[in-house]
């Protein structure tokens, strides 16, 4: 049982479905959630990070820092899970 939810939060992973994405700027409480996949999406496409960033419309540095140090750790911290 524990084995196959891990297996399919695992598969969810790599489609991307799963993933953990920071809801609001850390700093100054901005919500960033909504531009969060598109960044993503365009970052994996190799565009210029600074650009996109100015496209979304994320002018603060701690937005923009929040975004482009987001780290998905998700397949991490299921090996610990009970
Ligand atoms: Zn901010």
């Amino acid at each position: 049982m524990k084995k196959r939810k891990d297996k399919k939060i695992k598969e969810k992973t790599k489609k991307g479905e799963k993933m953990i994405v920071p809801i609001r700027c850390f700093s100054c409480g901005k919500v960033i959630a909504g531009v969060h996949q598109e960044f993503t999406e365009r970052i994996n496409k190799g565009e210029n990070a600074g650009k996109v960033l100015d496209e979304l419309k994320i002018k603060k540095y701690c937005c923009r820092k929040t975004l482009l140090t987001s780290v998905d750790m998700i397949e991490e911290v299921v090996k610990y899970t009970k």
